[in-house]
């Protein structure tokens, strides 16, 4: 393991809002610095492209992960592809383009209209993205769904997307059903995984969650 402690730090926290139209659709988008790896975790949709710009430069991102590929999280992939970027999404969430289902209005079914294909990179299953990186499967909110564990921290941590959208998610006691989830059993099942086994849980939608406790003000920039 490399000795060298990874950065952690979201750019933009996920904010839980909604109106009677639909959600916002801001989620959380998070920096990884380990070694030489400058990963950026989703993208957000069109409110946040400007700053997601002003972030590759800034940050010399070399690395997209997309927890998968409802519009919400990876819209901003092409500007990625123009700087020749790595964008590492799972097979399925690409398996899933491949059938369009007009009553799944969250998926972005021209995501491989907006990236070149040689700069995506495909993985099956749980691999190190970097020496501290961990990037593991959570499905049930999509197929492919994926989340990141940062290792080598002082508290046990996981960027885990839309596996655990918000705090109301990590609280909940009863079985929720989540309409916009494909498997709602395996929603579950990942669900009380994320909640047992971390600490530390930026949710897709919401801000950090350490030990239990929703964290406001620490949403910013944390260094372990
Ligand atoms: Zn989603």
């Amino acid at each position: 393991m490399n000795m060298k402690k990874p950065i952690v730090k979201v750019l933009i926290p996920g904010i839980p809002l909604k109106t009677k139209f639909g959600g916002l659709g801001y989620c959380s988008i998070v920096l990884i610095i380990d070694g030489d790896k400058r990963i950026l975790f989703d993208t957000g949709h069109y409110s946040v492209r400007n700053n997601i710009l002003k972030y590759i430069k800034l940050y010399k991102i070399n690395t997209l992960f997309l927890s998968h590929l409802h519009f919400d999280h990876c819209l901003n992939a092409d500007l990625f592809s123009e700087f020749n970027i790595d964008i590492y999404v799972h097979q399925k969430e690409l398996d899933r383009l491949k059938s369009k289902k007009i009553s799944d209005v969250y998926t972005f079914y021209f995501f491989n209209q907006i990236v070149k294909n040689k700069k995506i990179k495909i993985f099956k299953k749980s691999f190190y993205l970097s020496p501290n990186v961990l990037a593991i499967e959570t499905p049930g909110h999509t197929s492919g769904h994926s989340s990141l564990v940062v290792n080598n921290l002082n508290k046990s941590f996981i960027i885990a997307g839309d596996a655990l959208k918000t705090y109301k998610d990590f609280t909940s006691k009863t079985k929720k059903n989540d309409k916009t989830a494909e498997d709602q059993v395996q929603m579950r099942r990942t669900l009380e995984y994320i909640k047992d086994n971390f600490d530390i849980i930026i949710p897709g939608h919401d801000v950090m969650i350490e030990n239990g406790k929703r964290v406001k003000s620490n949403a910013d920039f944390f260094e372990f």
